[in-house]
Order: structure tokens, then C-alpha cells, then sequence
């Protein structure tokens, strides 16, 4: 693979960013990379472990001169980020962010662009529970799925720069619009999310099952929310905050369906409760047919995990 831009600039170097450096790296798909995050400690632990060619003590020094500038801040922090940098942004350079929410996101940095300068949003569908400088790595985005959200007038040739960067990453990449982006998102990651957090703060508050119980028997099927509920808190809030419509649409869908799966179980109707479960239980094998899990039991973990 070989290098598409001179000079990335990574602002806020979480997990996103610190998997994007490695990812750019083991391509060689930029010259330099510049990294800032807004703490000391995130920037100390940056430099003893190599994470960015550089990494600056200001976001304005780390943009300095870039082709690519990223945003890789919770959703809620990108506007006041966009603001800081935009006096200092290179002419004919690309703006671009990591954020899962795009509308939002689109409204807090847009304004803050100057004419000069591409923004193309884009949105990598990857991650883990872990967060900070020390949970990336180069694989994350092998083979997941990377959404550009163009805005209105971008420019072409900026957006196959951008795309050929992510998939120089591992990511198949594809373009959505922002409202349509959002909902998606609702529905496969939002939604699913909130009821993770949902159903550890049952068990936790049902104290009939000790916390004991629920540690030792959790292989049955709360451990896999128990995993999702260890997201980071501050890019969570964020999240639902910033796509309250979509969110609140699915959610008030998923309440009624719950509804009717609650009557079926009190009314004895097996037969709503079996159609309904091998109707997901087809939806489970699509994503495997599409190479986006494992079809081992379990998630592959194997019988010393369970
Ligand atoms: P992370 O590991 O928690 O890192 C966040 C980074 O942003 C840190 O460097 C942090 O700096 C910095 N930051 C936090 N609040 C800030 C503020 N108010 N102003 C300036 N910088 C701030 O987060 P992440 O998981 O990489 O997520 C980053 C972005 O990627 C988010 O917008 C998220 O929605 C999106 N995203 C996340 C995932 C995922 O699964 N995690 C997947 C796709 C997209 P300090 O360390 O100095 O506090």
C-alpha cells in the first residue's frame, strides 16, 4: 500500500485514533502522523508507548500543516474541538471525524470550516469496550464496515483520498447520508446498547439474584451485556444525547414489540413466540453469510471461557 496523505493529524488519541495510527502504520499510508489529546497523562502514556510520529501539547500545533485532519473526541466535544483548529487549518485540506452520531456531529463542525477546506464525516462501525490510548491496535477495522457521510459540495477527489485511507486500513468502506446514517445506527448499535445498560442495572438492583449468582451463571447470556455495558460512559451519553430522534424512534418500536412478546408469554401464545424467534434467529445467520462474526458457539470462545 502506499502513502496517501503527507501529514495526518489525530485529535484525541482514544481507542479510534490509537488504532487508526497503527492501522495507518502498518500500511504506510501517511508521512507523518501528529497526535493531541486534551490530558497531560493521555499525552505522557502516547509518547512511552510510540503511539504518533509526534504527539503536540496543543490541538492547533497538531494540525498544523496536515493533509487529514481527524476528530476522534466524544461526539459532544467535536464542535469546541472543530472551532480551536479551524484558525489554523491548511488550505486544501480534509477535516474529517470518527464520531456515531452524524447529523449532530455534522452541525456542531460544519459551520466552523473554512471554504478552503474539505469536511467529509465518516463513521468506522468498530470498536470494543475498552478505551484510552493503550486499547488500539491495527486489526480493528479489518473487514468492518467504515460510512462516509458527505456533506453537501464535497469534493470528489478529497472523498477517494479518504476512502482509499480506509480501506488502506482493513475497513470496507460505503456512503450514506446523515439522517439515514443515524437511524441505521439506532437500530444495530444505539438501541442494542441502551438495553445492555438496561438489563445490567436490572440485575444489579434485583437483589433476590445475589451478585454472586450473577457472576458465577452469566455464560447464559448476561455476560454478552455485561460486555456491551462496559462502554465508555462519557461516549455513550454523548451518543444518546446527540441522536435523541432516531434513538427515541427505535426504542418506542422496541417497547411495543416487547409488548406483544410479554402478552404471547402471559397468554400461552407459542406459536407468536416461535415464529418471532426463528424469524432472528435468520437474522443471526445473515450477519455470519456477511463475514461479520463467527459462526463458532459462543462466539468462539471455547469451554475454558464459558
Ligand atoms: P476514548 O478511547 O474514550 O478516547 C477519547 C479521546 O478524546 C481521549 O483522547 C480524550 O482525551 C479525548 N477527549 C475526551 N473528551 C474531550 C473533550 N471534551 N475535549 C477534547 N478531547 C476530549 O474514545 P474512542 O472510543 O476512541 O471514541 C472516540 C470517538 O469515536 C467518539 O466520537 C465515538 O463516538 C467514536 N467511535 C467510538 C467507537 C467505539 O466503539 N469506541 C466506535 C466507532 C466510533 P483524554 O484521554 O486526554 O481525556
Amino acid at each position: 500500500m502506499s502513502q496517501i496523505y503527507d501529514r495526518v493529524a489525530l485529535i484525541g488519541l482514544g481507542l479510534i485514533a490509537s488504532s487508526m495510527f497503527w492501522a495507518i502504520k502498518r500500511a504506510g499510508l501517511a508521512g507523518e502522523v501528529t497526535g493531541y489529546a486534551r490530558s497531560e497523562a493521555t499525552r505522557d502514556t502516547a509518547r512511552r508507548i510510540g503511539l504518533c510520529d509526534r504527539v503536540c501539547d496543543t490541538a492547533q500545533e497538531a494540525v498544523e500543516g496536515a493533509d487529514l485532519v481527524v476528530l476522534c473526541v466524544p461526539v459532544g466535544a467535536m464542535g469546541a474541538v472543530a472551532e480551536e483548529i479551524a484558525p489554523v487549518l491548511k488550505s486544501g485540506a480534509t477535516v474529517s471525524d470518527v464520531g456515531s452520531v452524524k447529523r449532530n456531529v455534522i452541525d456542531a463542525v460544519q459551520p466552523h470550516i473554512p471554504e478552503t477546506v474539505h469536511f467529509i464525516p465518516a463513521h468506522p462501525l468498530a470498536g470494543t469496550e475498552h478505551s484510552g490510548p493503550e486499547s488500539g491496535f491495527a486489526e480493528l477495522f479489518d473487514n468492518r464496515w467504515c460510512l462516509l457521510v458527505p456533506v453537501e459540495n464535497s469534493d470528489p477527489e478529497a472523498i477517494a483520498r479518504l476512502r482509499a485511507l480506509w480501506e488502506g486500513m482493513g475497513s470496507n468502506v460505503d456512503e450514506m447520508d446523515a439522517d439515514h446514517h443515524d437511524l441505521v445506527l439506532a437500530v444495530t448499535s444505539h438501541a442494542p446498547h441502551l438495553i445492555a445498560y438496561t438489563m445490567v442495572g436490572v440485575a444489579d438492583d434485583l437483589r433476590r439474584v445475589t451478585d454472586s449468582e450473577v457472576i458465577k451463571y452469566s455464560a447464559a447470556g448476561f455476560r454478552d451485556f455485561t460486555r456491551i455495558a462496559a462502554s465508555d460512559p462519557t461516549m455513550w451519553r454523548d451518543v444518546f444525547l446527540s441522536n435523541k430522534d432516531a434513538t427515541l424512534e427505535i426504542l418506542g418500536r422496541f417497547t411495543e414489540e416487547l409488548f406483544a412478546l410479554q402478552r404471547a408469554i402471559r397468554t400461552g401464545d407459542g406459536e407468536h413466540l416461535f415464529d418471532y424467534f426463528t424469524r432472528t434467529r435468520a437474522i443471526r445467520r445473515g450477519i455470519i453469510d456477511a463475514g461479520q462474526d463467527t459462526d463458532a458457539p459462543d462466539f468462539g470462545r471455547g469451554k475454558s471461557s464459558t
